[in-house]
């Protein structure tokens, strides 16, 4: 097919070369034999980001992937938000394009939030929880505390350096524009006793930290710790790479409901097809896709 005929979309982020969103994605436009070509557009630093935006506006770009370090940067960027980046996520990671009177409009999505929901949904998660701890205070941390707090299940958050969990949880105050709630529900992941007790609490454990990834012997926490989750408890663990991970294949070992990142991947990326081209996503195309890989 001539170039001229193609719509592109792409993936803006550093580094970039290893994503598995290029196959997923390709796949499903060549399903449904749609004329779009999935990009890998690798973004050093900030002045590249918004020559990137910007170029987001030229007739046949259909939308764009944001993936790290650009969430966060790209907010201001864009000219709207959906609600998923206003009060669940605070990052963007999908962008669509809108054609109007005015000219083109840009508007940023965030589908880890949904995925990350539905995941838990299909764990049958919700019902039961009350608690949810999350490892890691990051991007992936910021959606997880702002579904926890959407399905009305109170977080803890443990990360590498307890300035960080607090400051997780005072971004998620200043998203739902309310006041600091559970100032005490941040420590160190080295604390190991605060660790314990919040896992005695929690029915659903969340690692948002990479580790794990690459290497199925790392741990985000002492594994030995996984007994004082409640029997009914599930671990999500949003590493894909392994698609079993140590955390996961431990919490199974101990008898817990547990799941790696890989379905997470799959329907933040259905989400994000259906926003660019208002179809449904062809699923298991997809999902073949990504387990190939
Ligand atoms: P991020 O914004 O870079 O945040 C990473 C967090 O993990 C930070 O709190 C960081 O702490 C912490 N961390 C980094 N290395 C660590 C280590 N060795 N030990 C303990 N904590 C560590 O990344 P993100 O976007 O939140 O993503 C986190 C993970 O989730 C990644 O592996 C990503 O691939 C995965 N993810 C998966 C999906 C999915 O669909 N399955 C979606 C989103 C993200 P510091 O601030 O101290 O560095």
């Amino acid at each position: 097919m001539p170039d001229s005929l193609l719509q592109r979309v792409g993936l803006i982020g550093r580094p970039i070369a290893h994503s598995r969103s290029p196959a997923m994605h390709q796949a499903a436009f060549d399903a449904l034999g749609l004329p779009v070509r999935y990009e890998l557009w690798e973004t050093p630093d900030v002045a590249a980001l918004a020559r990137r935006i910007s170029a987001l506006r030229q007739l046949g770009i259909l939308g764009a992937n944001i993936t790290i370090p650009w969430k966060e940067a790209a907010l201001a960027l864009l000219d709207d938000l959906d609600e998923s980046v206003r009060r669940l996520a605070g990052a963007v990671n999908t962008v669509t394009r809108e054609e109007t009177a005015q000219g083109v409009r840009l508007i940023g999505h965030n589908t880890d939030a949904p995925a990350f929901d539905r995941v838990l949904d299909e764990m049958d998660a919700w019902a039961s929880s009350r608690r949810m701890l999350i490892l890691g205070a990051g991007g992936a941390a910021q959606a997880a505390l702002g579904v926890a707090v959407a399905r009305g299940v109170e977080p803890w958050i443990a990360a590498r350096r307890v300035e960080s969990a607090q400051e997780a949880l005072a971004r998620l105050a200043g998203r739902l524009a309310g006041p600091l709630r559970w100032p005490d529900h941040a420590f160190a992941l080295d604390d190991l006793p605060a660790l314990a007790a919040a896992l005695r609490e929690s029915q659903i454990l969340v690692n948002a930290t990479p580790t794990g990834t690459g290497d199925p012997l790392a741990s985000p926490l002492p594994l030995d710790l996984l007994v004082a989750l409640p029997a009914d408890a599930v671990v999500l663990d949003l590493v894909y790479a392994p698609p079993e991970t140590g955390l996961v294949r431990a919490a199974r070992a101990a008898g817990l409901r547990a799941m790696g990142g890989r379905t997470m991947l799959l329907y933040q990326g259905t989400l994000a097809f259906t926003l660019w081209t208002d179809q449904p996503a062809p699923l298991e195309v997809m999902r073949r896709a990504l387990a190939l890989e």
